[in-house]
């Protein structure tokens, strides 16, 4: 089932950041040089994000905010910054100073921004979390990192905090956007405009924690994975190189800044590299989606397979009408893209979605198809510049590098800017996923004879069925292959006599009923494709499936929910069909 590669036209290639020369000679140091910095080796990501920017671009639009309502708000570099000093003078007057943690709990409502880079302003600690979190989701992360404030809405503090807030010994100040707040709260907005709009940016050392990010728990239990300021080198690099931002390029990442994406290239790399960004409040709507592609002139899009397959449910016909003549760079994360979804983006857009691969460890794009590579549909690129990765294989505490084509567990040489430096109170967790001189990602992959790296599954959900291993993405992306199947997750069930057998769980697109004959059918094309060995043994219909909140499909959970096992951690699960 190999697609064809995506060439690139020399007209395209003629407009990469990324060119070969640059690939070749990279260092770090080019990375650093792409920073102001601040006296005597100091650094903030504030000061690099929208300090840098004036007086020369105060005047440019940084954020333009897009309500579920209808509203519209733009705020400029120069509002930016103002804002953001307010918000560090609360902090600072409310008691919080340099390296207490601050936590934001709300959409993605304009304060969000403002309290995300205006705590790093003042030198504290940023940890976003999730409005759609339960009350024990927020409380337990909010415990790990000893939270000293919190920024939330009324409704959600009420609901969600609360009942457990005095609990709590270390949060003194809980903010609450808006002109009232709670006995016990401070409202933001008042006190915003008591406070001063300057502020001298606190200059951190490049070592000093800037975010603690909770990781999806797609595979388990979350872990809160600490970084420094020193990333925003990288932020700013693969901003340009892998996300093709320049400056007064309009940037739209619909991820939300409860999880990594959403800080690191929803406010960080787009605001380092004097982007105009879009944040659209309201969740996902397809015309919505197209409409804001087109009438914001959204000239470089990063989103999510989960998003694209809901895009191709309906239709390419629903595209039509809107023009997206802006958009020169598409890409996509979190999960792997099918590659379907990526032939299908080159049909509705006249550009493929280029994958690209990190995890919330990473800190930021790892690896990626980027604007002048051709492009292999199911492939997540190459290396960014500066990143050696590799194929290896565990034994006990060594490691061994396997060749191209062979399957094995992806693995990082250690020392990008963006790396975590620990997951918070979990030592053991964290020396445990470094050896032989290589962060080992918990992802299984393959790197092909032209130096391209495939995606296979989590370590975890490997299924192993007659001496075969199988990857349930490879499973997946050939069942939507099949006209009636929008979305699947794939598992491997225990089976006495070939170990495990595959198992699939397959959402419709419109227009299509679960019936046996469809089932048939789509095993059919399965066993086509794949190989009776690999295909899927049963294929279950379901409404949907169950997805962490950053959109995964939490493979483990239906496998759990199958063999009637413990569902384990599921505080990020968002879709639920028991
Ligand atoms: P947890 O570590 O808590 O189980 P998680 O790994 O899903 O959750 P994140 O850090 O948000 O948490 O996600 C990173 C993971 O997402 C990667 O390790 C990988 O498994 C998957 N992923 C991200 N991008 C891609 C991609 N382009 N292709 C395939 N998988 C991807
Ligand atoms: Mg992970």
């Amino acid at each position: 089932m190999a697609f064809e590669t995506i060439t690139k036209a020399p007209s395209v290639r003629a407009h990469a950041a990324l060119t070969d020369e640059i690939r070749e000679n990279f260092t770090w140091e080019d990375a650093r040089a792409m920073l102001d910095g601040l006296p005597g080796g100091k650094l903030n990501i504030a000061h690099e994000a929208l300090d840098r920017h004036l007086p020369d671009h105060g005047g440019q639009t940084a954020l333009i905010w897009l309500g579920k309502d209808g509203a519209r708000r733009e705020f400029t570099y120069a509002d930016l910054v103002a804002e953001t000093a307010r918000f560090a003078n609360v902090l600072h007057a409310n008691g919080l100073n340099m390296g207490s943690r601050v936590y934001g709990l709300m959409g993605r409502e304009p304060e969000l921004y403002i309290a995300t880079l205006g705590t790093l302003k003042a030198g504290c600690v940023f940890s976003p979390l999730f409005s759609a979190f339960g009350p024990e989701p927020i409380r337990t992360r909010m415990e790990i990192a000893d939270a000293n404030a919190l920024v939330t809405t009324a409704s959600l503090y009420k609901r969600k905090v609360k009942a457990w807030a005095d609990e709590l010994p270390s949060l003194k100040l809980i903010l609450i956007v808006g002109d009232e707040a709670p006995e016990g709260c401070v409202a933001l907005s008042p006190a915003m405009a008591e406070a001063s709009p300057e502020f001298d940016t606190v200059p951190m050392d490049p070592e000093d924690t800037s975010l603690i990010h909770f990781t999806s728990g797609t595979t388990g239990k979350p872990k809160g994975a600490v970084h420094v300021h020193a990333a925003v080198a990288y932020h700013a690099m693969t901003g340009r190189y892998a996300l093709e931002m320049r400056p007064e390029t309009v940037f739209w990442c619909t991820a939300d800044p409860g999880w990594v994406t959403g800080t690191s290239y929803g406010i960080i790399a787009p605001l380092v590299n004097r982007t105009t960004m879009i944040v659209d409040e309201a969740e996902f709507d397809l015309d919505r989606w197209y409409g804001i592609l087109q009438d914001e002139a959204v000239a470089v899009w990063y989103t999510a397979p989960t998003a694209i397959r809901m895009l191709m449910r309906s239709g390419k016909d629903a595209a039509q009408p809107y023009d997206f003549s802006a958009l020169r760079f598409m890409a996509s994360v979190g999960e792997p893209l099918n590659p379907e979804a990526v032939v299908w983006g080159n049909e509705v857009f006249g550009q493929p979605f280029h994958d690209n691969w990190w995890q919330t460890e990473t800190g930021g794009i790892v690896i990626a198809n980027t604007l002048a590579m051709d492009v292999k549909p199911g492939s997540m690129g190459k290396p960014l510049p500066g990143q050696v990765a590799t194929i290896v294989e565990r034994d006990d505490g060594s490691v061994r590098e396997l060749g191209p084509g062979e399957i094995g567990e992806l693995a990082l040489r250690p020392g990008w800017p963006s790396m975590m430096r620990a997951y918070l109170h979990e030592e053991a967790r964290y020396y445990k996923a470094f050896a032989g001189g290589w962060y080992l990602t918990g992802d299984l992959a393959m790197q092909d004879g032209d130096g391209y790296f495939w995606f296979v599954g989590r370590a975890d959900d490997l299924i192993k069925t007659s001496g075969h291993l199988i990857g349930p993405f490879e499973v997946e992306s050939a069942l939507i292959e099949h006209e009636a199947v929008a979305e699947a997750g794939v598992i491997g069930l225990p089976d006495e006599t070939a170990g495990e057998v595959v198992r699939a769980y397959v959402c419709l697109n419109p227009g299509f009923e679960p019936s046996e004959d469809l089932e048939k059918s789509i095993r059919g094309l399965a066993r086509k494709k794949l190989g009776p060995a690999v295909a899927p043994r049963e294929v279950l219909f379901r409404e949907s499936l169950p997805k962490t909140r950053s959109g995964k499909i939490m493979r483990r959970l239906l496998k759990a929910r199958e063999l009637g096992l413990p569902e384990g951690d599921i505080s990020t699960l968002e879709t639920d069909e028991k």
